[in-house]
C-alpha cells in the first residue's frame, strides 16, 4: 500500500454525483477518483450511466447533485482552468467533414488560443502522435472510421492536456483499428491520466490499470483488473456485478 493520500494524486474526482431526468435516475451517488498516470476503464453495460457521468466530469452537463474536479479545479467554479488541463473525446465527436485534418486541427488549436510557432509545433506533435501524416490533407469525410477517430483524438490533445477523458474510444472500429487506437492511448498514458468508458470487457484486459464498474447508475466495483477477476473470470464477474438487484462490490 502506498503512503500518499488519494487527494494528493487524484486528477479526476467525482463526488456524490447524481443526475435525474424527471423521475428517472440516470446516475446516483457516483464517487470515484482517478490517480495520476493511470488508465482507468469506466466499464458498464449500455445505459449504465457512463456518458452521463463523463459529460458531468467534462462540464458539458450539470449534475443534479455532487461535485466534480479535474487536476484540482472544480469543473463548474473553475471551468476555464479545468478546460485547459482536460481533453475530451466524445463518442461521436464533431468533425467538420469537408475540412482536412490539417485545417480542422488548426481551427481547433486557434479556438483554444494557440498561435504562431506554438500552433505549428502542436500540429506537428498531434500529427505524429496520432499518425495522421498520410491523411493530413484529405477531406475528413473521405477517411476511414479509424482515421476519423484518430483525428478526434488529435483534437482532444491539441493543447497537450494532463487529463484525457474518452467516451467509447474504440467503439465501431475494426480489429486493426482497435489495436492502433489502443496503442495510441497507451502511448499517451506515459504523461497523461486517462479515463475511458467502455462496454467491451476485452478493453479492460487490453488497456486498463484500473476499473470502475457502473451499472444502473451506481458504482459496483472500483479496483484493479486483477482484483476484479480475483475469484472468477471477467465475464462471470461482469454478469454478477451488472445483474439488476442485489449486486455489491
Ligand atoms: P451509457 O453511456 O452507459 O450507455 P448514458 O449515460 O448514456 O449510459 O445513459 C444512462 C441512462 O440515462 C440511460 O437509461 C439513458 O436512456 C438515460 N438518459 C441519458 N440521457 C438522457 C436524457 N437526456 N433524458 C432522459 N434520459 C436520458
Amino acid at each position: 500500500m502506498s503512503e500518499h493520500t488519494a487527494q494528493s494524486t487524484s486528477q479526476i474526482v467525482a463526488e456524490g454525483l447524481c443526475k435525474y431526468y424527471g423521475q428517472f435516475t440516470a446516475i446516483e451517488d457516483v464517487n470515484f477518483t482517478v490517480d495520476q498516470g493511470s488508465i482507468t476503464a469506466f466499464l458498464g453495460p449500455n445505459g449504465a450511466g457512463k456518458s452521463t457521468t463523463m459529460k458531468i466530469l467534462t462540464g458539458y452537463l450539470a449534475p443534479s447533485a455532487g461535485n466534480a474536479s479535474i487536476a484540482g479545479y472544480d469543473v463548474y467554479e473553475q471551468r476555464l482552468e479545468a478546460s485547459k488541463v482536460l481533453g475530451y473525446l466524445p463518442e461521436n465527436g464533431p468533425l467538420y467533414p469537408t475540412m482536412t485534418p490539417s485545417s480542422f486541427l488548426r481551427f481547433i488549436g486557434e479556438t483554444r488560443g494557440i498561435k504562431g510557432a506554438a500552433l505549428k509545433s502542436a500540429l506537428d506533435r498531434v500529427a505524429e502522435q496520432c499518425q495522421l501524416g498520410e491523411v493530413w490533407h484529405k477531406a475528413i469525410h473521405k477517411l476511414s472510421k479509424g482515421f476519423r477517430q484518430r483525428v478526434g483524438l488529435a483534437q482532444s490533445i491539441i493543447h497537450d492536456p494532463k487529463v484525457l477523458i474518452m467516451d467509447e474510444p474504440t467503439s465501431g472500429l475494426d480489429p486493426n483499428q482497435i489495436r492502433i487506437v489502443r496503442q495510441l492511448i497507451k502511448d499517451l498514458a506515459k504523461d497523461k491520466t486517462i479515463l475511458l468508458s467502455t462496454h467491451i470487457l476485452q478493453e479492460v484486459e487490453a488497456i486498463a490499470t484500473r476499473v470502475v464498474l457502473i451499472s444502473e447508475g451506481r458504482i459496483r466495483f472500483d479496483g484493479t483488473p486483477s482484483e476484479l477477476t480475483e475469484h472468477a473470470g471477467l465475464e462471470d464477474r461482469f454478469y454478477e456485478l451488472t445483474k439488476t438487484e442485489g449486486a455489491t462490490a
